[in-house]
């Protein structure tokens, strides 16, 4: 699995596993006797990891158990990542596995979800004969429909774009739960359209979901023993609710017609979630660097149990790269954000980056900038990828993908040298320090060691003594490596 995880990344041959989003996960057994059995395997980002959990739910109720083996599979499930090419290459190797298995099982449902299943429409059910359903991520409520309709003998298509879903009823069952740490979707689509990404035209508009349902879940999964939530959007300092509209664009437009409209921000979402428990931890992904307000750090500041990390992706350093990936943000905006989270936190924030390395046009002096913008801020870890062009983006329709393949490679390993070089000196940092730690697993090298994350998202490993899993510990730092903090019990 962990040759699958390389391969569908491919970000230049020494990059390590943290240093990618690209991951991959499948279904456990939970089917009893006499349900259909469901299997889905997920790529991509955390949004599809939690999109998964949605599916599951809906199937649930049509009487559709999971389990961890496609050979024993009734209905097969391909979740799946667009983002860059090499994503979509890996889901048809997994279609041509899946295809084998279904020669020998012939009543075998295959249904590929997600961006690609977006992207791609009816062209995938052309591309790719064994593929008997087709639905994309606004279309999940209908997959029982869809198999109804594969039951019958027809190919089941749902790729509709919804203005307004956001599947707030829906109570995911939680799939690889350590039952510790769970997502939590507050919002769906993006109305950015950052030149180099898919997502836009395979999510569909920015709805955000309602605020109450938001906390109703946090509080459900509190009293079931959870103890750290991740509030999931592509952009959720964008987030915007009010009782009458969901839907970003048309909020903002019956905003500047009605004064008097509640809203609700991020900010203030933020507030209310951090209120279900001070046990309860939170964390949010992905702040977008225009979007970010200082009421959002004051709020993390506020609350103990907000943790003090942010994922605030700058993409490059230089202002005109910037420009052309229509990020409508500078460099100079971006470091002023920065300055800003360190007046407010010193230190005491984890700050990590996604980059892109050889965006069209991007020169040597560019790139340059990129590396000196990661000097300035010395971000605790990166996700790193060189540009992969995607079709129907605006820098493909606009740009010349012009940066040779080995030149792309070549600037993007001089930014993951760059990052672990400064992963290590920020680890460095909290030597010394006593820090608390939520334990959600034990240590992958020794059963007699746990480890658990900081504030911060750094992992830490420590002994167990008499510490359990799902509880705070209070740890003392008294080491680390380039991508984990070692230390002891003190309390
Ligand atoms: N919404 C998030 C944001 O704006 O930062 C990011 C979402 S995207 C799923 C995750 C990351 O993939 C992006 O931040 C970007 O670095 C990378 N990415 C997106 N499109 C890409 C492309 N065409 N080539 C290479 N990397 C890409
Ligand atoms: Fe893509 Fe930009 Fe939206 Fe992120 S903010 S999902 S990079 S369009």
């Amino acid at each position: 699995m962990s040759d699958l995880i390389k391969d569908i990344n491919l970000v230049g041959e020494q990059v390590d596993e943290k240093s990618v989003s690209c991951e991959v996960k499948v279904t456990e057994n939970t089917a009893n006797e006499g349900q259909r059995k469901l299997y889905i395997e997920s790529y991509g980002c955390q949004m599809n990891f939690s999109d998964s959990e949605i599916v599951a739910s809906v199937m649930q109720k049509n009487n559709f158990g999971t389990t961890s083996n496609v050979e024993e599979a009734d209905l097969v499930f391909l979740n799946t990542c667009s983002i860059r090419e090499k994503a979509e290459q890996t889901v048809r190797q997994r279609l041509r596995v899946f295809n084998r298995v279904k020669k020998s099982k012939p009543g075998m449902i295959i249904g590929v979800l997600g961006c690609m299943a977006e992207r791609l429409k009816t062209q995938l059910l052309e591309e790719e004969k064994m593929v008997d359903i087709v639905a994309g991520p606004d279309s999940y409520r209908d997959l029982p429909k869809l198999v109804g309709d594969v039951d019958e003998g027809d190919k089941g298509v749902n790729v509709f774009l919804s203005r307004d879903e956001t599947y707030a009823d829906i109570a995911p069952v939680r799939l690889n739960s350590n039952g510790i740490s769970a997502m939590i979707s507050i919002m769906r689509g993006c109305d950015n359209m950052c030149s180099f990404c898919v997502v836009p035209f395979t999510r569909g508009r920015e709805r955000s979901r309602d605020p109450h349902s938001i906390v109703k879940e946090a509080q459900e999964l509190f009293d079931q023993g959870y103890k750290e939530v991740t509030l999931l959007g592509q952009n959720v300092d964008s987030y915007k609710w009010s009782d009458e509209e969901n839907n970003k664009a048309r909020l903002e437009k019956k905003e500047l017609k009605e004064e008097d409209i509640e809203i609700v921000s991020f900010a203030q979402l933020l507030e209310m979630v951090a209120g279900v428990s001070p046990e309860l931890r939170i964390r949010f992904s992905t702040s977008h660097p225009k979007d970010i307000t200082d009421d959002v750090l004051y709020t993390m500041k506020k609350h103990e149990n907000i943790c003090n990390f942010i994922h605030l992706p700058v993409q490059s350093g230089n202002s005109r790269v910037l420009d052309i990936m229509n990020r409508t943000y500078d460099r100079e905006w971006y470091i002023n954000r920065i300055d800003k989270i360190r007046e407010v936190f010193g230190n005491d924030c984890g700050i990590s980056s996604d980059m892109i390395a050889g965006f069209c046009t991007e020169t040597e002096e560019e790139h340059q900038d990129t590396l000196s913008l990661m000097e300035y801020v010395k971000f605790d870890y990166s996700y790193m990828f060189f540009y992969s062009e995607r079709p129907g983006t605006l820098a493909e329709k606009k740009f010349e993908d012009d940066i040779p393949l080995d030149v792309k490679k070549r600037r993007l390993q001089e930014i993951v040298t760059l990052q672990r070089q400064h992963s290590a000196e920020r680890n460095a940092l909290n030597v010394g320090e006593v820090q608390k730690v939520l334990i959600d697993g034990y240590s992958k090298r020794s059963k007699e060691h746990f480890q658990g994350r900081n504030s911060h998202n750094k992992v830490v490993v420590f002994p167990k003594g008499n510490a359990k899993l799902g509880e705070y510990a209070i740890v003392k730092i008294h080491d680390c490596t380039g991508g984990t903090l070692l230390g002891e019990i003190i309390d």
